[in-house]
């Protein structure tokens, strides 16, 4: 089973030599960065003013280039307080025990996948248990400092997918941009075959699709994808890495619900009539 939406073009399925896809940390929104240090899967790094907010952990294989990229803007990682996570997948979450360990930040997780992170770890990455410290609740607002994180239940790629929304203010130009990281947008996972193989309803894959469409209607001016492909963002990166601007992209968002929701539908051409 590919558990992601992009096939293997990086760091995800070569695990034992990792550094061969460092990416350096870049700024994504006025107090947002990419700190998953890769070019492959997400982590992003919230300055809320009262302590650091990490959205995802990646893997712990990640772990040192995550670090790293954190100190290089600047920051203590000790200062993270608080980790959100998209979905139980381990390329997302498996290295949330170490950064736990590291900071004593307490973890955010939708309660379903936690239980399906347990029970259906992806075997190649294996299975690092972490503590949940809090259920996210759906439509809950996560608030510290500057942010006000708006979680939405977008079951599909997994039973307890889980994406964020919130805003941020550039105090250089007075102007608010809507950020938005819809927590798990791979296809693969939802095709017929695959939600058997699990045990899950296909229910999943048409809830997936509605949450799409619907959420193609948000206005989200700078999208933050879970994995850099899904909006091919490592190699649109402005060459001066703290400049955000040019990845302010209205057009972004909507076009990737569109096209996951057409994605999804393909595997159901009953349903769909394709
Ligand atoms: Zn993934
Ligand atoms: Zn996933």
């Amino acid at each position: 089973m590919d558990f992601c939406r992009v096939p293997p073009s990086g760091a995800l399925h070569d695990l034992e030599h990792i550094w061969n896809y460092a990416l350096p940390p870049f700024r994504i929104g006025p107090h947002v960065y990419g700190v998953g240090g890769n070019n492959d899967v997400s982590v992003y790094l919230l300055d809320s003013g009262k302590g650091l907010i990490l959205l995802d952990t990646g893997m712990k294989e990640l772990l040192y280039l995550i670090i790293d990229s954190i100190h290089r803007l600047g920051f203590d990682p000790r200062q993270i307080k608080a980790i959100l996570i998209s979905h139980g997948h381990g390329d997302h979450c498996n290295g949330a025990m170490a950064l736990h360990a590291l900071t004593g930040a307490e973890i955010w997780m939708n309660a379903v996948d936690e239980v399906f992170y347990r029970q259906h770890p992806i075997p190649e990455l294996g299975y690092v248990p972490f503590p949940v410290h809090h259920h996210f609740g759906d439509g809950e607002v996560f608030s510290m400092g500057r942010f006000h994180i708006r979680t939405r239940f977008t079951p599909g790629h997994t039973p307890g997918t889980t994406s964020f929304f919130f805003t941020d203010t550039d105090e250089e130009t007075g102007k608010t941009w809507r950020l938005a990281m819809h927590g798990g947008v791979g296809a693969d996972t939802m095709r017929p075959a695959a939600l058997r193989a699990l045990g899950l309803p296909e229910r999943l894959a048409h809830q997936f699709i509605g949450d799409c469409e619907a959420l193609a209607g948000e206005p989200v001016d700078i999208c933050l994808p879970s994995h850099l492909n899904q909006t091919n963002l490592a190699a649109n990166l402005p060459e001066n890495p703290m400049d955000y601007t040019p990845l302010i992209a209205p057009e972004v968002w909507p076009a990737l619900m569109k096209e996951r929701a057409a994605a999804v539908k393909a595997f159901y051409p009953d349903t769909y009539g394709i």
